[in-house]
């Protein structure tokens, strides 16, 4: 099949660069624009990155050369783009918030890392293992919006949250409800983008504190474990979660420390860890390209999760639990782990595009 061709929006950033390195050789995308501020808008891309490259590999020859668009330049984008990851954050949410809706307008589908839309009502915040069916919303939003047949905008979740929600559904999958969550993360540098891996005052310390990120730890599962309703998602109301978020001296990969207590029924040690290590999610059957198999992994070793060890699990798609125990003040208690660049960003949000392809919202050609 000829290869749908997209576009990425802060392409020279830390999600940005991840992007490029994991659609090289994606047999379904072809990245033929690449856009910025207007710092680096006019010179190559090569140029722009070269002092500020923080991927394990080599900028990817086939990109270097791209001369790089101003974001708001709607004049240049090549005419055959269909679809743009944005890996940006403007001034505000408002700037970003219209930004997105202003590309949808102009036919654009947006998958987009910001969290800017993340509570915009008829936006569809997607991990593709749990609420794939969310996608649906996109009609709704086209219609309410008077939007063109192939524009729209869709979010991923903060990358917080990637490290233990999918357990959760597993097991809710499995008819245990889980009610209350309380999770303390420990979260990489580059969860803070460039900006994040280079503070001199974040190296061997611990900050106690994340702008914002306990409100969307603890907000952020309502409405991807929510139902669509009248053209808007509705919230789950059946799970309480209390976060705690830090900052730890760790360049990738968010581990959260977890205790939760089911609803009823509360399954065994070894049911859990069966559930987990069985669960198979509704989208295997569509055969998406980045869809790690299995999703979730359990290490009974107990000295794991460890960010050395496991962060590239399932090419850095799958997530890793691991001690699991019975607690004294809650049902149980698990550490979790993901790849906060790779699932948590730029490899989260492409699963979602594949989704997107499989569902007929972006249509080849
Ligand atoms: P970053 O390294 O700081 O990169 C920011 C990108 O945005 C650069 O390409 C920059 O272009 C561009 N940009 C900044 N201001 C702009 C403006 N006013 N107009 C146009 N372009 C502008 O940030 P990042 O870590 O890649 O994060 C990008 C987004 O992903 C953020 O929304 C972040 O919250 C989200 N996110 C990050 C992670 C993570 O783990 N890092 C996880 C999930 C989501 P120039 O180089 O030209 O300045």
């Amino acid at each position: 099949m000829n290869k749908i061709k997209v576009g990425i929006l802060g392409a020279t950033g830390m999600v940005g660069q991840n992007y490029l390195c994991l659609l090289k050789n994606h047999p379904w995308f072809e990245v033929v624009d690449l856009a910025a501020s207007t710092n680096s808008a006019g010179k190559t891309y090569k140029e722009v990155v070269l002092q500020k490259w923080l991927m394990d590999e080599d900028i990817p020859e086939k990109y270097s050369s791209f001369i790089i668009r101003d974001v708001q330049n709607f004049e240049d984008i090549s005419k055959d783009v269909q679809l743009f990851f944005s890996a940006l954050d403007l001034e505000d949410k408002e700037s970003t918030r219209n930004f997105e809706f202003n590309y949808a307008e102009n036919g654009y589908a947006i998958v987009s890392n910001s969290s800017a839309n993340r509570w915009t009502y008829d936006v569809p915040m997607i991990i593709p293992e749990i609420n794939p069916n969310h996608v649906e919303i996109i009609y709704s939003q086209q219609q309410g919006r008077n939007l063109p047949q192939t524009g729209f905008v869709v979010v991923k979740p903060n990358c917080s949250i990637q490290s233990y929600l999918i357990g959760l559904f597993a097991l809710q999958k499995a008819n245990f409800y889980v009610k209350d969550v309380q999770v303390t993360t420990l979260q990489a540098l580059s969860g803070a983008g460039s900006k994040g891996i280079k503070n001199p005052d974040w190296r061997e310390n611990v900050i106690p504190y994340i702008s914002g990120e306990e409100e969307k730890t603890e907000k952020e599962p309502l409405k991807i474990l929510g139902k669509i309703n009248s053209g808007k998602i509705q919230k789950s109301e059946t799970l309480n979660i209390s976060a705690s978020c830090t900052r730890v001296p760790v360049i990738n990969g968010h581990s959260a420390v977890v205790h939760i207590n089911f609803k009823k029924n509360i399954p065994t040690k070894e049911e859990i860890i069966q559930i987990w290590n069985e669960y198979i999610p509704e989208i295997n059957s569509l055969n998406l390209p980045s869809a790690p198999r299995p999703p979730i992994i359990y290490n009974s070793n107990s000295n794991h999760p460890q960010v050395k060890a496991d962060v590239n699990n399932g090419n850095g798609m799958a997530v890793t639990f691991g001690r699991l125990n019975y607690d004294k003040f809650f049902d149980y208690k698990f550490i979790g782990l993901s790849n906060n660049i790779v699932r948590g960003a730029a490899g989260g949000a492409i699963l979602t595009a594949e989704l997107l392809v499989k569902k007929g919202f972006i249509i080849n050609g």
